[in-house]
């Protein structure tokens, strides 16, 4: 869209220039037309530093012994897409909240459709388990969150978004292997030439990155390609072998929604401290329902991802950090395993919800880490995204204020920071 505005001022300041020249109509008219022609049928201005970067890459690409055909095939007629770098540049405005997060993905629909997806892929599913060792509601629970059961795979140009990514200079390395590791893919002919993927370069229904694509990816259908567009065989396979390289255990669950007792100390929340379900029933840590914790011998994590005011608590077992190798993200972990139970009829959670949830604004966040750093408390770099060492400094703090230690930055805390701060 800028990129159109910029073509469109061009043509405007053309327009304006022509004018003012002192020349008969005729050459006005051939001028501003010449004009119009250059700047609506023209193609992008030649960016002598791409061709120039392709050159290197080409030599590389061949180098890895991907064929020169498979290489100019994929790159013809590709030039960089800025709206990939405007995306790759964009900042949230705001923190995610836990509520709003579950709600926007785990919904009544998506519920629904995972049910009937289940019910439909049943005997490959089934067949997957056994070989893999990945319960099914999980693998139709990540299919559900990546692409909402492969409806929305990504409509961008993979090479396209990949070379710009690779070309642009913030994430280049990593871009670079992808990109050669797409191409390696296209050469064996697991992805096709004119593949499309997100802004970013995952692919198909579980969107893997090419690099876990040539790692993970399996053709269980056994057509000879590791199809991940057309065979849900092969999707579900591919998902649940990457997660049992990530240590999947199908003689568990992924944790489950608990009521913390009241006065409970929330310097023991949090994925760092780990703890045997036996030793969890002893701080008197139960099920939402309010029965004992399972009497089994494994470990666990209490985890608040709203903060303690936020409602909801959980247990979450060793497969909650499998489901974090895939993504990072605590809140996408808890909507793969909270969205897989409602497969499974299991309730809604049960923890009651905090009459409002205010997001705060990247700035304030910004401010906080200034002052948590101001008070000795190392935040970080004050960049307005809340990471582990934000948490960790707003831990100390809120330990010192005597406050419910849950690492969750909120609006009161901000004026908290601002009080203890100001001399
Ligand atoms: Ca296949």
């Amino acid at each position: 869209m800028v990129w159109r505005l910029r073509r469109l001022s061009r043509i405007r300041k053309g327009l304006r220039e022509a004018l003012r020249f002192p020349l008969g109509l005729f050459w006005r008219f051939t001028v501003l037309l010449a004009m119009l022609v250059a700047a609506t049928a023209a193609p992008a201005a030649p960016d002598d530093g791409f061709q120039r970067w392709l050159e290197t890459l080409r030599a590389e690409a061949l180098a890895h012994g991907i064929r020169a055909s498979t290489f100019d095939a994929a790159f013809a007629g590709v030039v960089p897409i800025p709206r990939v770098v405007e995306l790759d540049r964009r900042q949230p405005e705001f923190t995610q909240t836990f509520w709003s997060y579950l709600d926007k993905r785990v919904t009544p629909s998506r519920i629904a459709r995972g049910q009937e997806m289940l019910a439909r892929h049943r005997d490959v599913l089934d067949a997957v388990s056994r070989r893999y060792g990945v319960q099914p509601r999980f693998l139709v629970a990540f299919w559900g969150l990546e692409t909402n059961y492969g409806g929305n795979t990504g409509s961008y140009s993979l090479v396209a978004a990949l070379a710009t990514l690779a070309y642009d200079t913030r994430r280049s390395d990593f871009f670079r292997e992808q990109l050669l590791a797409a191409l390696e893919l296209m050469d064996q002919g697991d992805v096709p030439i004119d593949a499309t993927s997100s802004w970013a370069g995952a692919l198909g229904h579980p969107q893997f990155m090419p690099t876990s694509y040539r790692a993970y990816a399996v053709d269980f259908d056994g057509d000879g390609r590791r199809d991940l567009w057309n065979s849900v065989a092969d999707v579900f396979a591919s998902a649940a072998n990457f997660l049992a390289a990530a240590g999947w255990r199908d003689d568990q669950t992924w944790g489950r929604e608990v009521r913390l007792p009241s006065g409970f100390d929330y310097a023991q929340s949090g994925l760092e401290v780990v703890k045997p379900l036996a030793e969890w029933q002893r701080l008197g840590v139960r099920k939402a329902g309010g029965g004992d914790l399972p009497a089994v011998d494994i470990e666990g994590s209490v985890i608040v991802p709203g903060g303690a005011a936020g409602g909801a608590a959980f247990i979450v077992y060793s497969n909650f950090k499998s489901i974090m190798a895939w993504n990072r993200s605590i809140l996408y972990a808890v909507a793969v395993g909270h969205l897989s139970d409602r497969l499974i009829g299991k309730p809604p959670l049960q923890a009651s919800r905090p009459a409002a949830e205010v997001p705060l604004a990247r700035g304030e966040v910004m401010e906080m880490q200034d002052l948590l750093s101001r008070l000795g408390l190392d935040a970080g770099e004050a960049d307005g995204i809340v990471g582990p060492a934000t948490r960790k400094a707003v831990r100390a703090f809120q330990a010192e204020a005597a406050l419910p230690s849950d690492g969750y930055p909120t609006a009161a805390l901000l004026d908290r920071l601002r009080a203890a701060a100001s001399p």
